[in-house]
């Protein structure tokens, strides 16, 4: 799940008091580029008997392909991850300048100011371009900025350079971490599993808010198949048509178990 730290829109405190009111025993903070939210969301959890996991959700690519990699159970303080993750999210910030001159090009005078005022996060992305358009009334909704000017090969559009996800597994695994290729059904492409695999790729998101029955029966067979932890999650970001998508996803607690083998780690629950 997504925090304010990145483009979500509840704080720590916040999501942990859903996740407590929705009852769910362990969490995972997964905040794109960044690992600053985990300190405070684990203070929150704790207090309120959740067992937290610090985790990050890696923009990578391979052969051109954006995918996303999960590191869960990762060291914060893991010297290399910080530097990396500096460097990510410095290339996200200079993307929100680019984007801005892009959009001020074909006459939308929008303020890269304005959009890291409403962000105040080291990790800004397109969502907070996109409510950025919104409040100054360039457009009505964020739907509209995503169609009219942020997806890929429209005017706003800022490609971001990424690590190549074989990399990105090895950052993960050198922080202690589990790599898992996040929502892989919305990459439409399972043809990019095998080489993550020959890569160290330790599990897929088998479960999660977008995937369809048809995927997360494909992605459990194939878990079993090559020997990959199965993980899930909602992927909430704030409200979603008027509520939060935390806990739509949810998995026993064997799963964290299973995680936790393949780490090596004694399981015990807080
Ligand atoms: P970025 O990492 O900056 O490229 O932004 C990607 C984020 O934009 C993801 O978290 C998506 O969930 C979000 N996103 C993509 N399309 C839309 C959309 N039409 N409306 C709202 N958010 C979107
Ligand atoms: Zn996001």
């Amino acid at each position: 799940m997504h925090t304010r730290f990145s483009d979500g829109t509840f704080t720590p405190e916040e999501l942990a008091d859903l996740a407590h009111q929705r009852g769910l025993r362990v969490l995972a903070l997964t905040d794109h580029d960044t690992v600053d939210g985990c300190q405070r969301m684990g203070v929150a959890c704790k207090s309120l008997g959740i067992e937290f996991i610090n985790a990050t959700e890696l923009t990578t690519e391979w052969n051109d392909i954006e995918l996303h990699l999960l590191g869960y159970f990762l060291d914060t303080s893991n010297e290399l991850l910080r530097e990396k993750l500096g460097e990510f999210q410095g290339v996200r910030q200079n993307r929100i300048r680019e984007m801005a001159e892009q959009l001020n090009r074909i006459g939308v005078p929008l303020k890269a100011e304005s959009v890291f005022d409403l962000a105040r996060c080291d990790a800004p992305g397109r969502p907070h371009v996109a409510r950025a358009l919104v409040q100054a009334g360039f457009v009505k909704t964020m739907d509209e900025a995503f169609s009219k000017y942020l997806k890929k090969n429209k005017p706003g559009w800022v490609p971001k350079t990424k690590i190549n996800a074989a990399d990105g597994i090895r950052l993960i695994h050198q922080a202690g971490g589990l790599a898992v290729m996040a929502h892989p059904g919305l990459n439409k492409s399972d043809d990019l599993i095998p080489p993550l695999i020959e890569a160290g790729l330790d599990g897929i998101e088998c479960f999660h808010s977008r995937h369809s029955t048809y995927d997360i029966q494909r992605y459990e067979l194939m878990a079993e198949k090559c020997d990959l932890l199965v993980t899930g999650g909602s992927d909430c970001h704030g409200m979603n048509r008027g509520k939060p998508l935390i806990g739509s996803i949810k998995l026993p607690y064997a799963y964290v178990e299973k995680m936790k083998e393949r780490l090596g780690t004694e399981v015990s629950p807080n």
